[in-house]
């Protein structure tokens, strides 16, 4: 680990995560229960560790999107309820019902299956519903003409034995855009979901205990749509133009060092392809991040990266392990300096808009060679190498 360590690494600010998860709960107000999303290893941060902190100060859900990633918290420890966004296929019921985890079932074939398998092995498996109010991807379907077709595909779902319909949700598609198209996308699709749940409950003579649609965008510029449960990711890691919104700070902080440096005279060609020629006498710093650790190839020569005296602009093609920065006009910066990619005097959004995507596919990106190094109190408590040795 000490061998990677001063190459590239991400700093997770713990401490910054508890604090994004008060100010969310002191946002969202005493009555609305919170689930953090902590798929796809918590956007790049770490599940486990980022879900031993949501457990400790109180979350009351976590998210996931499969089998594998819910089973992965509960060999960590985890206790909590747990919900599986995504497609788990059938054999895993069992698995699911042994674990104590929650499955949303998204149709009433799907249902059928659960509820077989369920039955066969003499358990219950907890179950959220998801309508397709908009987002036309997961969820039973319900705009429209599908609007009874659906309702009663959700009520011969709820009854099925050795099926437990705790919760319904649906999910929005631009709940975080502020267009007044995409606003008023967001209330239909709200009050579509409302009206579902208002049939069903009134079809079936019985409540649902959690009703939830509240993702980021949602929480962030929605306060009327958070119902019994709110549903975050992006917003808990501190990322997005809701976090600065709601003064939330980056959870992530991903730094590389500079190995090289070398001064070129005017005319010379930098890394593969020669899409770079210096201008005038050059430094150049080369640093051990490249696209297998996650950096976009086609950010090449689009960025810069912040070292301790201000933006050092990235030149040349990005390489798979390395890239070159400029440091020609910052003299003081040297060899062993780190550098942030992004985090905290680097904006992951600013990153993100440069590479025409959005932050979540920055974190995501962060490959498994890249150490995940956590601190909590101020101070380092765990290191993390995805690599096997
Ligand atoms: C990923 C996901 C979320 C969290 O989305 P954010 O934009 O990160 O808040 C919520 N609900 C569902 C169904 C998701 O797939």
């Amino acid at each position: 680990m000490e061998s990677t360590l001063k190459r590239t690494w991400a700093v997770i600010d713990l401490d910054a995560l508890k604090e994004n998860y008060d100010k969310l709960r002191r946002h969202i107000g005493p009555g609305v229960k919170f689930l953090g999303v902590v798929k796809a290893d918590a956007y790049g941060h770490g599940a486990i560790q980022v879900s031993r902190v949501l457990q400790r100060c109180g979350a009351d859900y976590l998210a996931v999107s499969s089998a594998d990633e819910a089973v992965e918290l509960r060999r960590g420890g985890i206790t909590m309820p747990i919900l599986i966004l995504g497609h788990t296929p059938k054999e895993q019921v069992e698995n699911l019902i042994r674990n104590n985890i929650t499955q949303a079932v998204t149709c009433r074939a799907k249902a059928l299956e659960y509820s077989e398998e369920a039955v066969r092995c003499g358990g219950t498996l907890k179950i959220h519903i998801k309508v397709d109010t908009g987002m036309s991807r997961l969820g039973y379907l319900v705009a429209g003409d599908h609007f009874a077709t659906g309702v009663e595909g959700i009520c011969e779902s709820c009854r099925l034995p050795g099926l437990d319909a705790e919760g319904i949700f649906t999910h929005f598609a631009v709940s975080d855009e502020e267009d007044e198209e995409s606003r008023e996308y967001t209330r239909e699709q709200f009050a579509l979901f409302t009206a579902v749940i208002e049939k069903v409950e009134e079809k079936l003579g019985r409540k649902f205990r959690l009703r939830h649609c509240a993702n980021s965008g949602a929480v962030a510029n929605w306060p009327e749509m958070l119902l019994d449960m709110v549903r975050p990711g992006l917003l808990v890691y501190g990322c997005g133009e809701g976090a600065r919104k709601l003064g939330l700070r980056p959870v992530m902080r991903l730094m590389t060092s500079i190995s090289t440096t070398k001064t070129y005279g005017p005319g010379t060609s930098v890394s593969y392809g020669r899409i770079f020629r210096t201008e005038r006498t050059t430094r150049m710093g080369v640093v051990p991040y490249g696209y297998a650790d996650g950096f976009f190839r086609s950010l090449s020569g689009r960025c810069s990266l912040m070292t301790a005296q201000g933006p050092a602009p990235q030149r040349g093609r990005i390489c798979m392990d390395m890239c070159m920065i400029d440091l020609t006009d910052l003299p003081e910066v040297d060899v062993g300096d780190e550098v942030e990619v992004f985090g905290p005097h680097n904006p992951v959004e600013e990153l993100a808009a440069l590479a025409g995507t959005i932050p979540y596919e920055l974190t995501c990106a962060v490959s498994k060679r890249v150490p995940r190094v956590y601190f909590e109190n101020g101070k380092e408590t765990e290191r993390e190498l995805l690599l096997r040795f």
